[in-house]
């Protein structure tokens, strides 16, 4: 999804029989026709330039369970995922704090680090990055290019932050990530912050029970394998 339509000047009524009133406004509908023209030679040229040129519409999710609060441009750049980067990583995070905290220091451009969504321990989840653009979360470049981050409400020595709705809601979205990137559902490609190479965060932490939470990602692909 988010892709533009584009159905461009078309329906220009041509087949249209002449009438009367054709011929009266025949001479601006030619002029409009042109502009149509040129408009649509716009847009051709456009498809060969990456998405970074795409409109972006205030508001647009990736994931219907989502709600959008926009992220600050400093913590993610434009991209044009999966046509310039493959997507074939979700990685977990855990905020170290609480779910409007998280909001707050995605906003803030010197924070210079964002994940996609926010995922809460009453199982809402905030969409503040679109997924073709690239969030700056893994602490390794390729590794932000390649993945989708969700962060969770909560601290990695609180086990009893990782409530059963927000495994639940998660998994429904890391569900409809993998079936949209075609991303196989396994922990090779569903992995912690802490398993990406090079970082030095140990988030989601031992508590985060994968066993658990890979058993609702199935379940969840099963279930819904749409479900944006
Ligand atoms: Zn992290």
């Amino acid at each position: 999804m988010g892709t533009h339509s584009n159905t461009g000047p078309s329906g220009d009524g041509s087949s249209r029989g002449v009438s009367r009133r054709a011929l009266l406004i025949g001479g601006g509908a030619a002029a409009v026709g042109a502009a149509a023209l040129a408009a649509d030679e716009i847009r051709r040229v456009w498809w060969r330039v990456p998405g970074v040129e795409k409109p972006r519409k205030e508001g647009e999710l990736d994931y219907a369970g989502a709600t959008w609060t926009a992220a600050s441009e400093a913590n993610w750049r434009r991209a044009d995922r999966p046509d310039d980067y493959g997507v074939d990583r979700v990685i977990v995070h855990v905020t170290q704090g609480s779910f409007a905290s998280a909001v707050r220091v995605f906003q803030d451009p010197a924070h210079r680090a964002a994940t996609h969504y926010i995922v809460g321990q009453d199982g809402r989840v905030a969409q503040m990055i679109r997924e073709l653009d690239v969030a700056y979360h893994a602490g390794n470049r390729s590794f932000n290019e390649r993945s989708v981050g969700i962060e969770h409400e909560g601290f990695v020595d609180r086990p009893q932050d990782f409530t059963a709705k927000m495994y639940a809601s998660s998994a429904r979205l890391t569900a409809s990530i993998c079936a949209r990137y075609a991303i196989p559902v396994d922990r090779e490609h569903i992995i912690g912050h802490v398993e990406v190479p090079g970082t030095d965060h140990t988030d989601p932490g031992p508590h985060w029970d994968w066993d658990r939470y890979m058993k609702l990602v199935r379940a969840a692909s099963t279930a819904a394998p749409e479900t944006a």
